[in-house]
């Protein structure tokens, strides 16, 4: 009897998005992949095709699905289209970034770490809600922003990073804030944290709670005294970057957006756009997004074969892209790495 395939929307993006991704699907195809892909388009690509960033049929797909790996989408600074990638948050409600942070190749300035950071990914200073005030002849004379954390969203993301902590055996989780500045914005975050630990998780790990700029200065000084990080939309965006650096860069950092209705996996990094098409990309993020949506489906016996094949590759092979200090470009290193599988 064969097992029913699971549909999942494909979208390879913008820049390095298709040959990454084209290495990923190789890799997967090479583990026997359970998917049963719907390929679709977003970003400049949508925008390209049919004049709109997220078109309707990706939602459409996405919807039927609920579930997508997705490539890296463009999204232009300052101007123009909003980002496909908030509004696919919005769309399916992805209230939960989780970024896990592993290295892969030790020797380097910062071995062992095995860190997750865990982002609210639908409120605080992301909503959106900006606008400039024009004082006579200058229009940009002032910029306004309004920043949105509500008690309900402050518990579900809370929540989803309390039972992940016990569900992983993770010894102590990290409540990052700025409720000594932002007393309203971040203290409701800090505040629903203290309360539901205090209620329903006491004794199940160690909890902290830290400001974001002391916790990044410990982040570089130390990362080993933390073990899982849980924060508001922005200080999450920006520490998960941080401790992405810690692991070898962007091109070693996937992400799922977890939401009661979908769950979408990607590379941390963007479109690549000053190294799109030359065949040179590190493909390793995606590939541990695909890994993490493997463990999603509940195929972690796949997701720990692709993790260790990756493992392999780089460090008994010895085969590496450039960004990793190697010679292999993006099709060489997919070789070396379905070998491995
Ligand atoms: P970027 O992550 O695309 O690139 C930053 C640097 O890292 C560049 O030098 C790039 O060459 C390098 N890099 C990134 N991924 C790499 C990989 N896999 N292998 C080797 N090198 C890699 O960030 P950016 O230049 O600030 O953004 C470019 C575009 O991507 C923008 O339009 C931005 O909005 C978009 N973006 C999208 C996402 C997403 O879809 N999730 C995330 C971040 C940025």
């Amino acid at each position: 009897m064969t097992t029913p395939r699971i549909p999942a929307t494909l979208i390879s993006g913008d820049g390095i998005g298709p040959e990454i991704m084209e290495a990923t699907l190789a890799a997967l195809d090479a583990l026997g992949s359970p998917f049963e892909w719907d390929p679709q388009i977003a970003g400049l690509g949508g925008v390209k095709t049919s004049g709109d960033p997220l078109p309707e049929a990706t939602l459409e797909s996405i919807r039927r699905t609920r579930l997508a790996l997705k490539g890296p989408l463009e999204t232009p600074s300052g101007g123009g289209y909003r980002s496909s990638n908030v509004r696919l948050r919005e769309a399916f409600q992805l209230f939960a970034n989780v970024r896990p942070a592993r290295t892969i190749i030790p020797g380097g300035r910062f071995d062992n770490i095995d860190l997750l950071v865990v982002r609210e990914n639908l409120e605080g200073l992301y909503i959106g809600h900006e606008h400039y005030i024009r004082i006579e002849d200058d229009p940009h004379a002032v910029a306004m922003a309004t920043g949105i954390n509500t008690r309900q969203g402050c518990k579900h993301i809370l929540r989803y990073a309390f039972d992940a902590a016990v569900a992983q055996g993770r010894k102590k989780v990290t409540v990052v804030h700025k409720a000594n500045i932002m007393k309203a914005l971040t203290g409701i975050f800090l505040e629903t944290a203290e309360q539901l630990y205090a209620a329903e998780y006491q004794g199940q790990f160690q909890f902290e709670t830290m400001i974001v700029d002391a916790c990044a200065m410990k982040l570089v000084l130390n990362p080993w005294q933390f073990d899982m990080i849980v924060t508001t939309n922005l200080f999450g965006d920006i520490l998960s970057d941080l401790v992405a650096g810690l692991v070898g860069g962007l091109g070693m950092a996937p992400g799922a957006n977890i939401g009661a209705d979908a769950a979408i996996f990607e590379a941390v990094h963007g479109s690549a756009p000053d190294i799109a098409g030359k065949g040179i990309a590190n493909p390793i993020a995606l590939m541990l997004a695909a890994a993490q949506m493997l463990d999603h489906v509940k195929r972690v016996d796949l997701a720990d074969r692709l993790r260790t094949a990756i493992d392999q590759t780089l460090n008994v092979d010895n085969v590496r892209t450039g960004d990793l200090g190697g010679g292999a470009n993006t099709i060489a290193f997919t070789k070396a790495l379905v070998a491995r599988i």
